[in-house]
């Protein structure tokens, strides 16, 4: 997300921008410490929180998407709630919990974020964003918590397999009866479902049994919620085997009008529209723009650029401009740093979420 000043800021300088293909800029002496190499900066990655309020009274959901950065089906699902607007309830969305690893296109580039919600070492990279989510969780204090993945293989047919199920940490913890919940979730899915291997079971991981097989889950986000905050909550699971990103996304999305129901929360435009708006969206090429300063003077990109740099100058990303899972990727370049100095042609990606759009190459000269 964007301030209106920086906007302001930007557009300033945009009609001043020029577009040619080799451009000169001013060398500056000693702006850099390392004189030979070109010194490079990225703006903080957004973590986006999207607020909701309808004028009716209804419940409260926090949800969850891009845990694992590998699952677009989750985070894209979550993105298209962003553009709604809530008839009753109240929801807050979290599209892209860890957008490292979704620019990585990796589960967990900095290891698995869903394993971090008991205990995480302040100097982890996930540490800000792990905490950001559990302060969100306990003062908005929802009537629960829904996290979006997309699982791997079909739970109905291989009880090892996450993928295509509503997971849940016990049947009943205290007062909530989340496998009730959940039953009837699946139940409003699978009458959707013509493949007896896409139909969603409910999958109870019985995290707080002293024999519990799954352990792990100790970790999660999930089991955060019920045993620090007395919050329920579930893990919406589609299979990363579907067809495809559109399958994932209507899978979630179904899910999701029937909790919206159960927990009085009525959203505008309704569900099968808003899927119809998103295939309509889908269909359509991404774009961006990215801003960049180079030794002081700011230009505009939006498409594959070489551009020749003189050694000791200083490139500052100042803003990538288009949808919400826009940012840059500098190749060979660790993705949690900020900051960092390089001799040899620097490519950076410019992606939205998982898709490459173009790429900058800054050569040194
Ligand atoms: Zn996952």
């Amino acid at each position: 997300m964007e301030n209106s000043g920086r906007r302001e800021f930007i557009k300033k300088f945009l009609s001043l921008a020029v577009a040619s293909p080799i451009i000169s800029y001013p060398e500056i002496a000693a702006a850099s410490t390392k004189k030979s190499k070109i010194h490079y900066t990225f703006p903080d990655k957004p973590f986006q929180t999207i607020y909701k309020k309808g004028v009716k009274k209804g419940g409260k959901l926090v949800i969850i998407g891009g845990i694992h950065g590998n699952e677009p089906g989750a985070y894209k699902a979550v993105d298209i709630l962003t553009e709604i607007s809530l008839v009753q309830g109240e929801i807050l969305l979290i599209p892209r919990s860890n957008f490292t690893s979704i620019l990585a296109f990796k589960r967990g580039y900095n290891g698995d974020m869903n394993r971090k919600f008991a205990y995480i070492q302040e100097k982890d990279p996930d540490f800000p964003y792990v905490k950001k989510i559990q302060e969100i969780i306990e003062s908005f204090k929802p009537d629960a918590v829904l996290s979006l993945h997309d699982g791997y293989g079909f739970h109905i047919t291989n009880k090892n397999a996450w993928g295509q199920c509503i997971v849940i940490d016990e049947k009943i913890y205290n007062n909530f009866h989340l496998y009730k919940t959940a039953n009837k979730v699946t139940n409003h899915v699978n009458r959707f479902v013509n493949r007896e291997n896409w139909k969603f079971p409910v999958f109870s991981t019985e995290t707080f049994h002293p024999d519990t097989n799954h352990k792990e889950q100790q970790k999660s986000l999930t089991y955060f919620c019920l045993s620090k905050c007395n919050v329920p909550a579930f893990c919406l699971e589609v299979s990363k085997q579907l067809p495809s990103l559109k399958e994932k996304v209507q899978f979630h999305l179904l899910m999701m009008e029937k909790l919206f129901e159960l927990f009085s929360i009525q959203i505008t435009p309704p569900f099968n529209s808003i899927y119809n708006d998103f295939l309509e969206k889908f269909r359509r090429k991404a774009k961006a723009e990215v801003v960049v300063n180079i030794n002081g003077r700011s230009v505009l990109i939006s498409g594959r650029k070489t551009l020749k740099i003189p050694r000791g100058s200083e490139v500052k990303f100042i803003d990538f401009k288009g949808k919400s899972g826009t940012f840059g990727v500098a190749e060979g370049v660790n993705l949690n740093w900020r900051s960092f100095h390089m001799g040899k042609t620097l490519k950076v990606k410019i992606k939205d979420d998982f898709q490459s759009l173009f790429s900058i190459y800054f050569q040194p000269v």
